[in-house]
């Protein structure tokens, strides 16, 4: 399966999300791809975020994901195994075999950060191991903290941590490239120094007996305590997926790892490919990262902009997306929905919507019911091949080309039915697309919404095997009909339950329908 979009951004944590969140504010179709691994994972709260402070990062992840659901962008559990180009596009291959046809991409995957090789570093990184004054810096102000010092740039944050307590003692593990005056420097500040390797580091008693705190084991077999260890990180930028189109990481000025190299807009040396976040730069913490994600998807809005204003072109990602699932053999059964035959067969025909119709399956049924029937889809394919089949039938629907979110998309017209089977159009924050399906039920008119049962979409996914394809966050599902129509007040809801789908399971996914049938009293 592929899907077209018009931007793929591969990593959907800070960088990413907020790319996104500008995209998907720009009209323009969005997907994010992420496979749940974040840089500050370990880390149990996020520091020197305005307006956020302390906030746990999956807290802060979950709250940008909804923001861009919110306007229709989808965020897939899921990792990017691959990027190429392919004709126009640029082709995302996912876990699992399903892949993004995307006009552009996103990549802000961030890095990895490689430890120095002493035995009770990892398991303690981002708890008890720090890397970041600016992260965690206050949290350890006047404990006692040993700084392991292992490369030349090691000793940069020093004087940063010297300020924050005065119990640092600064270990050098391995001094190739340090500078002596600075070592010297430091001494002369008050901050011991120690010439030692480190053999590995483990939980001690301390002093008082009551508490544990770290030991710092060195070679000599002498033993340091400490609350809280500072190492720095080589670092890696995850940018594997891009060597199909050509794009490696390059030395970062500091030695310490690779990055991708971005010009100031955030695009890559590969026209269509940007980047931003830690993936370009890893001194970013979270605010900056954002920012520049928020930027770079500034950027990827121009320059799709430009592009469609020099074709003359104003394209629908939507229609564009749907017109290709189309391009094939027929797509669907070609019979009615089996629930649609069951709650319409005691209504009196009378002017009926069928919304989302596609090929036209339910429309033609209803016709054939003496229904006085409007389709309509966001893909004229799918019209065009509606139109032939009523014409082959002798059967009369009016085919209506209208995306469910723009506005008036039924001309002000009502109709005794509005039916919605399985059909999906994109969040907006006012609801747009839901209000125009509920002003288009006339007094008395019957709404019937029919959806595949999305508990499946509850259920973790292992991102390394496989991507889930469709994000129901994004999408305007029964739960928000149920809920625009308490609001509104004039409804009736005669039928509001899951149950099996007439025709049999599709798949495992797909094996219950839930109906909505609610009147307009009011
Ligand atoms: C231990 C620790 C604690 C930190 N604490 C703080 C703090 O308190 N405050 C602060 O401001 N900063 C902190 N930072 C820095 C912070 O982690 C980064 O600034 C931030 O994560 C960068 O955001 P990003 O979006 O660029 O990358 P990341 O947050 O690392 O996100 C990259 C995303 O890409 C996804 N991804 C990668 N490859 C793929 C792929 N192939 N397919 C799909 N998805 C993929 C990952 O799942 C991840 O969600 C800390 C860092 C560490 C290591």
């Amino acid at each position: 399966m592929g899907r077209r979009v018009d931007v793929a951004v591969i990593g959907g944590s800070a960088a990413g999300l907020a790319g996104a969140l500008q995209l998907a504010r720009q009209r323009r179709s969005v997907i994010v791809v992420d496979d749940d691994s974040p840089r500050n994972a370990p880390a149990e709260h996020m520091h020197g975020y305005l307006g956020r402070e302390g906030t746990p990062p999956a807290e802060l992840r979950a709250i940008g994901r909804d923001e861009v659901r919110s306007y229709g962008g989808e965020v897939l559990t899921g990792r990017v195994l691959d990027v190429r180009r392919e004709d126009d596009r640029l082709r995302v291959a996912l876990t699992g075999g399903s892949s993004l046809l995307a006009r552009r991409v996103l990549v802000a995957t961030g890095i990895t950060d490689e430890l120095p090789d002493i035995p009770g570093l990892r398991e303690r990184w981002g708890r008890e191991v720090i890397h970041c004054p600016f992260c965690h810096g206050w949290e350890v102000r006047d404990r006692r903290v040993v700084q392991i010092a292992t490369t030349p740039m090691g000793l940069h944050p020093t004087p940063l941590v010297r300020h924050l307590t005065d119990r640092l003692t600064v270990v050098v593990h391995d001094a190739t490239g340090i500078d002596p005056d600075a070592l010297r420097t430091l001494e002369a500040s008050g901050v011991p120094v120690v010439d030692a390797a480190v053999r590995r580091i483990a939980d001690t008693a301390t002093d008082t007996a009551t508490d544990t705190a770290l030991g710092i084991e060195l070679e000599d077999g002498t033993r340091l305590v400490a609350d809280a260890i500072l190492v720095g990180s080589r670092f890696h930028a995850r940018v594997g997926m891009l060597a199909g189109v050509g794009l490696s990481a390059t030395p970062h000025p500091s030695g310490l790892g690779e990055t991708l190299t971005v010009d100031a807009t955030g695009a890559t040396a590969v026209p269509g490919v940007f980047a931003a976040g830690n993936v370009v730069d890893p001194s970013m913490q979270v605010l900056p990262s954002a920012a520049n994600g928020s930027m770079v998807g500034a950027h990827i809005a121009f320059s799709l902009a430009h592009e469609d204003l020099a074709a003359g072109a104003r394209p629908s990602a939507g229609e564009e997306d749907w017109d290709a699932r189309y391009a094939e053999e027929r797509m669907w059964s070609g019979n009615p929905n089996g629930t649609l035959i069951a709650e319409v067969s005691d209504l009196t025909p009378g002017r009926a919507l069928d919304v989302g119709t596609g090929e036209g399956a339910d429309a033609l049924w209803l016709a054939e019911q003496g229904w006085t029937v409007t389709a309509s889809d966001v893909s004229s394919r799918a019209l065009r091949r509606l139109d032939e089949e009523a014409a082959r039938r002798g059967v009369e629907v009016r085919t209506l080309h209208a995306d469910a979110n723009s506005i008036r998309p039924y001309g002000g017209e009502r109709f005794d039915l509005v039916s919605l089977q399985y059909g999906s159009f994109p969040r907006t924050p006012e609801g747009r697309g839901l209000q125009s399906l509920l002003d288009a039920v006339a007094p008395g008119g019957t709404l019937l919404v029919v959806a595949h049962d999305l508990a499946w979409a509850q259920e973790e996914v292992d991102p390394a095997e496989t991507t889930r394809m469709f994000d129901p966050e994004a999408f305007v599902g029964v739960a928000r009909f149920i809920a625009a129509l308490d609001a509104d007040g004039g409804w009736r809801v005669d039928v509001h339950e899951t149950r099996p789908r007439p025709a049999g399971a599709v798949s495992d996914h797909h094996v219950d329908d839930v109906v909505l049938r609610a009147v307009r009293v009011g």
